[in-house]
């Protein structure tokens, strides 16, 4: 297995490349397609078609977006957590859904990219609904850890054999310095998420924002991750956070627990 990393158009995705077939890690946003394609074609040497599984880290834009078109062109299937539907589902869900497309074209602007598409599908409609801990279709040495915090969906791919780990947007990583995801939704789910991702035997963390970490200890990265979540929010954060509270997924819940604890 040989792992590729491509620069897409807001953040990088991965493809884990077998003989058997192509891992598509993550979904990319819709503008990343022409260059999935090209980097199959020109790079690989392989068929695009030859993709069996497209797996979705969460439901934002840049991670989402280019999986379903991928699926529609090439039928290539999509894996993602089983309640990801749910984010941007109904009135609410629509208008984050919005939002979180019209931040993402900011972060493109902000990173002085020349601005692309990046409206993606609101519902994804995966066909394989993955739980915590079961391994993935086709690629049965990738097992799947339910990261939420971020959102409540959010899922790592973890290669026992390989010692490396994929986490989606659990760390951001600028110039060796590490972020927490903007935003973190659920910040006791987020801690709870480090210290699970923290107790596995990790060599090398795969980062669609910023560079790869390659460590000899796994557990101190995420407990550095974890005193971050203690840190006061800084004004981007906070401002941001007043934008990503419409999923139903976040006040279903929370008024659920008002009116009947
Ligand atoms: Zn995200």
């Amino acid at each position: 297995m040989k792992i590729h990393k491509i620069k897409g158009y807001i953040n990088s995705v991965f493809i884990a490349e077998y003989d058997h077939g192509l891992l598509l890690m993550d979904g990319g946003s819709p503008a990343d397609v022409e260059l999935i394609e090209d980097f199959c074609k020109n790079t690989l040497k392989r068929d695009v078609g030859e993709f069996m599984l497209s797996v979705v880290s969460h439901m934002h834009p840049d991670h989402s977006g280019a999986a379903p078109i991928l699926r529609k062109k090439y039928g290539i299937k999509i894996a993602a957590f089983h309640n990801i539907d749910r984010w941007y589902s109904g009135p609410s869900g629509w208008l984050q859904h919005k939002l979180d497309c019209f931040m993402a074209q900011i972060v493109a602007w902000r990173n002085k990219t020349k601005i692309r598409k990046v409206f993606s599908q609101r519902i994804t409609s995966p066909d394989f609904l993955l739980k915590d801990g079961q391994q993935l279709p086709f690629f049965n040495d990738w097992s799947v850890i339910h990261t939420p915090g971020h959102t409540s969906h959010d899922i790592a791919l973890f290669n026992e054999k390989e010692r490396l780990l994929y986490c989606g947007d659990s760390i951001i990583n600028i110039k060796n310095r590490f972020y927490l995801p903007l935003p973190v939704i659920f910040k006791n789910k987020m801690r709870n998420s480090y210290k699970k991702l923290g107790t596995l035997d990790v060599k090398t963390i795969l980062l669609p924002h910023g560079n790869d970490i390659t460590t000899d200890n796994c557990k101190e990265i995420f407990k550095c991750m974890e005193r971050l979540l203690e840190e006061p929010p800084n004004r981007i954060r906070r401002r941001v956070h007043i934008f990503s509270v419409w999923s139903p997924d976040i006040w279903k819940p929370s008024i659920k627990k008002f009116l009947f604890t």
